[in-house]
């Protein structure tokens, strides 16, 4: 699942089409199959955790998400597609540019009623209005939950996937199978979570480390072998809730399990 720095630089590629007419929409899902927005002019984009929002005149939004393999490619209308075009989900014309969603979860959606959509999603680590207070009151409540868990559901603060929840949780620290009642620090765990989204804004390459060389960029996820730290071997497990449960690694010196061994 792609973390929220990917989704706020896919924001970013699509906002070249703020202030461009649409000439052509084609929506490669039943739903919306007979929709044609041509003639729109398109807003912005912006993104709101993992949900990016396409704002058109007329006040509808084109909502996407891009899942786990989503991707969005802006380019010249003469370049060739960089995916198979059985893949696209949605394509946008204007007269300089085409937009392409590759496997993306795509709806539509009237601008005012977006909040039906994303309302439910708790502070954006990196939106205009990014609030650590709500997101430490909204983690409070979810005292029960392992931490690496809580990072991970959307509605507690927005942005952070698989890759930074480890990472923040080996930066912190903590045992990501720990309830987040344990965590001695939420309000760090929380603004080492801000940090890593920050400096990920505007870079392509994530680096946890400092350390630009390969297999030494990030401490812990999908690492096999030695912490980088401590030498411990690095272990991995299954965490989330049933169902939708994903990798998770930590260093068991590094990240000391806090609570009673069940
Ligand atoms: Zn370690």
């Amino acid at each position: 699942m792609p973390e929220g720095d990917s989704v706020w630089q896919t924001a970013r590629r699509l906002d070249v089409l703020s202030g461009q007419v649409l000439t052509e929409s084609d929506f490669r899902v039943p739903s919306l199959a007979t929709v044609d927005l041509a003639g729109r002019t398109v807003l912005e984009t912006v993104s709101r955790g993992k949900h990016l929002l396409t704002r058109l005149t007329d006040g509808m939004t084109i909502h996407s998400h891009l899942r786990m393999e989503g991707r969005w490619d802006v380019q010249q209308p003469s370049a060739s597609w960089r995916r198979p075009e059985h893949e696209a989900r949605v394509v946008l014309r204007t007269g300089a540019t085409v937009a392409i969603g590759y496997s993306v979860r795509v709806d539509l959606v009237a601008t005012v009623a977006e909040d039906s959509l994303v309302g439910h999603l708790g502070p954006d680590l990196l939106g205009p209005d990014w609030d650590a207070e709500e997101a430490l009151r909204r983690l409070e409540r979810v005292g029960h939950v392992p931490v690496g868990e809580a990072l991970l559901d959307q509605r507690n603060l927005a942005g952070i996937g698989n890759i930074f929840r480890a990472e923040a949780c080996f930066l912190a620290g903590v045992d990501p199978f720990d309830p987040v009642a344990l965590v001695p620090d939420v309000p760090r765990l929380v603004r080492l979570c801000h940090q890593l989204l920050e400096a990920h804004r505007d870079r392509s390459s994530r680096i946890t480390t400092g350390d630009r060389r390969p297999g030494r960029r990030l401490w812990v996820y999908q690492r096999r072998g030695p912490c980088l730290r401590c030498g411990t071997p690095i272990r991995s497990g299954e965490l989330g809730p049933e169902g939708s449960e994903r990798s998770v690694w930590w260093c068991p010196s590094c990240q000391p399990a806090r609570r009673i061994a069940d």
